[in-house]
């Protein structure tokens, strides 16, 4: 089983696991369906599931039209997102155990940025490079966060702070490429900060060639991602307060305004 990355809409990725041997693929947060049928002809791959990280449209826009051509496709979701999530038959609580091919696949509870929002994280495989994967979704992205439109700050930092305790050998497929403007508030947030600035610019140039910064690195999301920082010394005496909670709302606050 691999992963692969499509650019979708406007700046999505939507993801595919694919399984080359059995010609099957696994669809997540499909926001529409035309550049998925495509990758899957090429692949020559039939779709099999979809996972739903949580209901915004830019994640279930093209759910209806590929159930039309996989009938048997099972649409899989958080149970907080009844009613929302097109298709759905399959209510996850988070907890739960999936699989694909010969991975298992963690599904993990994370509101913040939706009620009911989602993270699938599937473990190092033994053979394989000794990374893990994670979906996350809006939750993580490259040196930023998800917006709380449904949750509070203490929610948003519980699920980032449960997404942090994970390898830093994990590879986060996040579903927006946001990492270049968030890389500018960042650099407002930790100027010093030289793990940061070496970042920005090798993102820079990364994205002057079209060149994607996703999936990200935990282990350097953890170093430069202000957002993952709420316990730093240097982001705590900027926004005058040692209380993470507070830290991570004030900081949310100014990437809202900025
Ligand atoms: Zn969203
Ligand atoms: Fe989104």
């Amino acid at each position: 089983m691999y992963v692969e990355r499509i650019p979708a809409l406007l700046d999505n990725y939507i993801f595919l696991l694919v399984d080359r041997a059995r010609q099957e693929a696994v669809a997540i947060d499909p926001g529409e369906a035309a550049p998925v049928f495509d990758r899957l002809k090429a692949l020559d791959c039939r779709l099999s599931a979809i996972f739903n990280t949580h209901h915004h449209h830019d994640h279930i826009g093209g759910t209806k039209a590929l159930m039309q051509a996989f009938p048997d496709l099972v649409v899989y979701g958080g149970v907080r997102d009844r009613g929302r999530l097109p298709g759905q038959q399959v209510f996850l609580e988070g907890g739960e155990r999936l699989r694909f091919a010969d991975r298992p696949i963690d599904v993990l509870f994370v509101p913040g940025h939706t009620h009911g929002h989602l993270a699938y994280y599937l473990p190092p495989a033994p053979e394989g490079d000794g990374w893990g994967e994670l979906f996350s979704g809006d939750v993580i992205f490259g040196a930023g966060c998800g917006r709380l439109f449904e949750g509070t700050p203490a929610q948003m930092l519980q699920s980032i702070a449960q997404l942090r305790q994970l390898p830093d050998t994990t590879r986060i497929w996040c579903a927006h490429e946001y990492t270049l403007g968030n890389l500018a508030f960042a650099l407002t947030i930790e100027p010093d900060n030289e793990a940061l600035q070496q970042r920005a610019i090798d993102t820079r140039a990364a994205r002057s060639r079209q060149e994607p910064t996703v999936p990200l690195d935990l282990g350097q999301e953890k170093q430069t991602n202000p957002f993952l920082r709420w316990d730093s010394p240097a982001i705590q005496a900027t926004l005058q307060t040692t209380d993470p909670v507070r830290t991570f709302s004030k900081l949310r606050g100014k990437k809202d305004l900025w």
